[in-house]
């Protein structure tokens, strides 16, 4: 690449509204989100790397499912969430903002200040009690992820745990707490993030969630068979619903057992292009899942954000398109849970 086009890129990068729907935070410690530290990121590689918009997770480990595991998991999702408002601050002349609506993150990208969406991840955070999710969302959590590795009260999970004797399929997809908590989710005006779900419990989750649902953190199982992928009948029923699948950079995900250095820009613009010739552009997004396990050769830290758009500009991607990928989809489905909430 010559250096004016990674200019007008640069130039071109900062200018979008760019949103990254998978952000993980150290926990219990760590170095803090002012902090340039060993982070992928942090609030200086987000203004560095012209990335605006980040959905930080709470996320809790799948465990035995007990009433203590459950209490656990319900408190330490809710010490995340504080954890992560506290970012809405000023320090080191940097401005992050809490922002749990569309309208707030437009305001924060007006203003020219960064983003903090929160989020929960694995819906064992509320255990068996729906009534937790509205804890969540007056945390200003905006969406759900239903399950990670493991099944929970919910749903099955696409990667069952043998060492929490986890049969290949428990529920058949949702169980009906798992479709009370979309309902709920629903009504909160919070997105259904089908990401580490079943391929029966994606499905049932589209058909059942009165708004579109997303998948935060996935890439193409056609390009890379690894069960966090989906196959074309998924992508398929996530086009008929109007949602989206944020393609991340995990580079198993990318890549058949591939390393991070084995994997480039290149590989991860092949599973955008896939997903956009399948079910069009207006369903597909990008995503980190960095601090989480993502990263790869060339995006191994929100600094680098720009480099995905140089792929994608390389592409024929044009200015509307990468702002549709980089957060407007994203923006669309989240304003759609809001109208629908109540
Ligand atoms: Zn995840």
């Amino acid at each position: 690449m010559n250096d004016a086009i990674q200019t007008d890129s640069l130039a071109l990068h900062r200018s979008l509204l760019t949103l990254d729907s998978h952000i993980d935070i150290p926990w219990p410690t760590g170095p803090g989100p002012f902090e340039d530290g060993r982070r992928c990121v942090d609030l200086p590689k987000m203004q560095r790397g012209g990335l605006w918009v980040g959905c930080f997770v709470a996320y809790v480990p799948q465990a035995a499912r007990t009433p203590e595991t459950e209490s656990a998991a319900f408190a330490r999702a809710l010490a995340m969430l504080q954890t992560i408002n506290t970012m809405g601050r000023t320090e080191a002349g940097i401005t992050a903002r809490i922002t749990s609506s569309v309208a707030a993150i437009e305001a924060a990208r007006r203003d020219r200040v960064l983003a903090v969406v929160p989020a929960v991840e694995n819906g064992f955070a509320m255990g068996t009690d729906l009534s937790r999710l509205a804890r969540f969302r007056a945390l200003g959590a905006r969406y759900l992820t239903l399950t990670h590795n493991g099944h929970n009260a919910l749903a099955d999970s696409c990667n069952p745990r043998p060492d929490l004797h986890d049969a290949p399929e428990e529920h058949g997809g949702l169980s009906a707490l798992g479709r009370a908590a979309v309902a709920e989710l629903n009504k909160l005006g919070m997105m259904v993030d089908v990401a580490h779900v079943s391929r029966a419990s994606m499905l049932q989750a589209a058909e059942v969630s009165r708004t579109p649902i997303v998948s935060t953190h996935s890439c193409i199982k056609a390009l890379c068979d690894h069960p966090r992928n989906m196959d074309d009948q998924q992508l398929d029923a996530l086009r008929d619903v109007g949602g989206v699948i944020q393609i991340t950079a995990v580079a198993s995900f990318l890549k058949k057992d591939a390393k991070a250095d084995q994997v480039t820009a290149a590989d991860f613009a092949d599973h955008v292009d896939y997903a956009v010739q399948r079910i069009g552009l207006e369903q597909v997004g990008i995503s980190s899942d960095f601090d989480g396990g993502g990263g790869f050769a060339g995006w191994m830290s929100a600094a680098d954000s720009a480099n995905i758009t140089a792929e994608l500009l390389r592409r024929g991607y044009d200015r509307g398109a990468l702002a549709a990928l980089w957060g407007g989809n994203f923006l669309r489905v989240m304003r759609i849970a809001e109208e629908k909430a109540g």
